[in-house]
This record gives structure tokens, C-alpha cells and sequence, in this order.
């Protein structure tokens, strides 16, 4: 992308995450009203025989539609540059529904190693259940991802960028180039981290682009969502499937996340900035091994992330000299910035993955999946940079206390 492209992009998508999606609201208000009905009324038996001939677009139940909800779902197919979109009551429903709606017995998937645990978990152990079989391969090992195809047999590519802990870049244009070369492969792209704002999978070649909306896209820690997009026909065959499975999105939900949307490129901006600073400055901290952040140039996907991202987005991920117990100091001394899963939000979190997405594992068993003792991950705020890095500095000088005697 031109740079000037992508400044027009960043600009249209200021004013689409502020006005796309309906533009007339009840009792003319200028914002939407929060459609607390779980069933629709049918005016006679011929309004209802008209809607069931599809002569009339409506709603009927609450888990086939709400007009809360789809108009959330018209803005952020706005900001997808989406056919469509539609929104789950999770990330994760997002991402089972999807998968089970382009899935049968038989079929293989293949996805990359790192992506997020539970997507994994639900591939690995749930649809084998199902006779459904996969493949992980190893980010950017392209060769291993052709070997990986059973032609005919292989229906969805699963990635994610960037990735969790170590923000792993994919090069979403070859990946597409790659399940272009099969017929009948899909590839999916779990964007969470990057957001609209920073990446954009379906220009990139993807066909369809997932999101954990309780992120960045809510930006605010206070609801669960999952949203989809794509073209018309395949977000509606997810739909469809999502009304049979039940992961819908509550209105009241839904009213937050499109709140919160209006101010996304203004947050995702204050996100990037902030953890590029931050990330500079921790890569000068003798207490510091190794800074992974995709906008250094000392991380293996920076020539990708430089290429196919607009912004290399808020979390932060380093080793800290003196391993797990040396970062559990750190991350008790620090005060702005609060213990706890999650990321994305408004507020800087931190958390050390060994100790929260992996606890019940041993470090050998952590080890041989990738995960270091001595990683501290950090989902950067919007606040102060300088009061985030006063607040590390303040981490960083208890981790180097040996314990105390
Ligand atoms: C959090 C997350 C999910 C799951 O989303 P939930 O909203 O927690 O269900 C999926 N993918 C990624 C990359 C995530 O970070």
C-alpha cells in the first residue's frame, strides 16, 4: 500500500467508525436505541406468510437478529471493507461457529502453531472428535504449509496476526497466495490484535476475518464479543449456523461495543504509539533480555509487519533477567499497571504467560510449546507513556532485588 492509500484508508475509517451503520434511530436519536425484545411482533397472518416467502425483510426471534446488533454489524463491515459481518457472544464462538460451518467429517484444516490456545484446543481435540483431522505448521514456514495440503481433502487455512506471546507477523498475501493455488480452500485470519486499524486481511486475499471484539474493538474490558467478516454468502452460512448453535450477542452488549467502535482509530493509534515508546525503551533496560514487538527491527517479522501492517499495535512482550520469579516481582511492584488476563482495553495490563495462560503446566512442558518463564507480557493502555514507563521502571528495579533475605 502507497503511503498515501494508507493515510486515506486511517482517515475514511475515522469517519466510518463514527457513522457507518443505520443512520435513522427511534424518536430521531442520534444514537441507537438498545432493542431489549427477545421475539417480534407479526402485525396479521399475512405479514407473517410474507416474511416466511421472503418477501419481507424483518425480524422474527431474537437468535436469528436484533437491530442492535446488526447495526454494530453494518459498522464493522464498514471498517472490515466486509460484504458482511456478523457478532457472537465471544471471540470464541466466533471462531467455533465459523469453523463448524465450513467443516464436515472427513475434511482437514491447517493451522498455524501459534495461534490462540483455544482455537487450537477446539481444532485439536474437539473436531477430531468430529472426524475432523488438521494440521498445525510453524509460522512462515511456507513450505511446511504446502506439504501440509491434502488436495480435495483440506478446506481452511487458520492464522492469526499478530500473534500472542511474541506477536508473530503473517504474511497474509502469501498465505493467500498459497490457498489460491488449491481450489476450495478458505483461509481464515484471526486479527484480534491488529484490528482494522492496523491490518486488512480481506485485502490482503483472506476470506474471512475474525475478531475477538472483547479487545480492541470493544476497548474497554467490559463485555465479550466476536465478530466475522466477509463475503456476503459465507458470513450468512455462519449466521445461519449461529442461530442453530445459540452464541449470540446481547443487545445491551452490542450497544457498548458500537460505543466503543466510534472511538477505535483514535484509541489503536494511542495503542501503537504508546507500545512503540514503550517497547524502545524497555530494548535500553539492562534488566531486560529480549523485547518482542513487531514495530523493532529486531523482530523476525518486522520487514513483514513494516509491509502489511499500519501500525504494529499495544502489546508488548520481553524476558526479564532473573526468570519467572524475577517477573513476578516486576509485575507486583507495578501499580498503573494491573494484573490480569486480557488485553486491548483502555487500561495497561500485564501478566506473565507462564503464570496465567499456562499455569497448570510444568516449565518443560511450558518450554516445548514455546512459552519462556522469564516472558512479561504487556497489553499497553492509553494513558501517559510516561507514567507507563515510570511504572516498569518501577517493576524492573524490584525484579532485579534478589529475594528478600
Ligand atoms: C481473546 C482471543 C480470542 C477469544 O476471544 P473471546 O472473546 O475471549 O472468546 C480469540 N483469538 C484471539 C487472538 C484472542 O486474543
Amino acid at each position: 500500500m502507497t503511503q498515501q492509500t494508507k493515510k486515506q484508508t486511517q482517515q475514511n475509517l475515522s469517519t466510518l467508525a463514527v457513522h457507518a451503520g443505520p443512520r435513522k434511530h427511534a424518536h430521531d436519536a442520534v444514537t441507537p436505541a438498545v432493542s431489549l425484545t427477545s421475539t417480534y411482533t407479526f402485525e396479521s397472518t399475512k405479514e407473517l406468510c410474507a416474511y416466511f416467502d421472503g418477501d419481507l425483510e424483518r425480524e422474527e426471534y431474537g437468535r436469528y437478529g436484533n437491530p442492535t446488533v446488526r447495526g454494530v454489524e453494518q459498522k464493522l463491515a464498514a471498517l472490515d471493507g466486509a460484504q458482511d459481518s456478523a457478532l457472537f457472544a465471544s471471540g470464541m464462538a466466533a471462531v467455533t461457529t465459523s469453523l463448524l460451518a465450513v467443516l464436515k467429517a472427513g475434511d482437514h484444516a491447517v493451522l498455524t502453531s501459534d495461534c490462540y490456545r483455544r482455537t487450537r484446543q477446539f481444532v485439536g481435540s474437539f473436531l477430531h472428535k468430529l472426524g475432523i483431522e488438521s494440521t498445525l505448521v510453524e509460522p512462515g514456514d511456507f513450505a511446511a504449509l504446502a506439504a501440509a495440503i491434502r488436495p480435495g481433502k483440506t478446506k481452511v487455512i487458520v492464522s492469526e496476526s499478530p500473534t500472542n506471546p511474541y506477536l508473530r507477523v503473517a504474511d497474509v498475501r502469501r498465505l493467500a497466495e498459497v490457498k489460491d493455488a488449491h481450489k476450495g480452500v478458505l483461509l481464515f485470519i484471526d486479527s484480534t490484535f491488529a484490528t482494522p486499524v492496523n491490518q486488512r486481511p480481506l485485502e490482503l486475499g483472506a476470506d474471512l476475518v475474525l475478531h475477538s471484539a472483547t479487545k480492541y474493538l470493544g476497548g474497554h474490558n467490559d463485555l465479550l464479543a466476536g465478530c466475522v467478516s466477509g463475503r456476503a454468502g459465507l458470513v450468512q452460512a455462519i449466521r445461519d449456523l449461529r442461530g442453530v448453535l445459540g452464541g449470540v450477542l446481547d443487545p445491551h452488549s452490542a450497544y457498548l461495543l458500537g460505543r466503543g467502535l466510534k472511538t477505535l482509530t483514535l484509541r489503536v493509534k494511542a495503542h501503537n504509539e504508546n507500545a512503540l515508546t514503550v517497547a524502545r525503551w524497555l530494548e535500553g533496560q539492562p534488566g531486560v533480555q529480549r523485547v518482542w514487538y513487531p514495530g523493532l527491527e529486531s523482530h523476525p517479522d518486522h520487514k513483514t509487519a513494516r509491509e502489511q501492517l499500519s501500525g504494529f499495535g499495544g502489546v508488548v512482550t520481553f524476558e526479564v533477567k532473573g526468570g519467572l520469579a524475577a517477573g513476578s516481582r516486576l509485575v507486583d511492584a507495578c501499580r498503573l499497571a494491573r494484573i490480569a488476563p486480557s488485553l486491548g482495553g483502555v487500561e495497561t495490563l500485564i501478566e506473565q504467560p507462564a503464570l496465567m495462560s499456562f499455569y497448570e503446566l510444568t516449565t518443560e512442558q511450558r518450554l516445548a510449546i514455546g512459552i519462556k518463564d522469564e516472558l512479561v507480557r504487556l497489553s499497553v493502555g492509553i494513558e501517559d507513556v510516561n507514567d507507563i514507563i515510570a511504572d516498569l521502571q518501577r517493576g524492573l528495579a524490584a525484579a532485579q532485588l534478589k529475594e528478600a533475605a
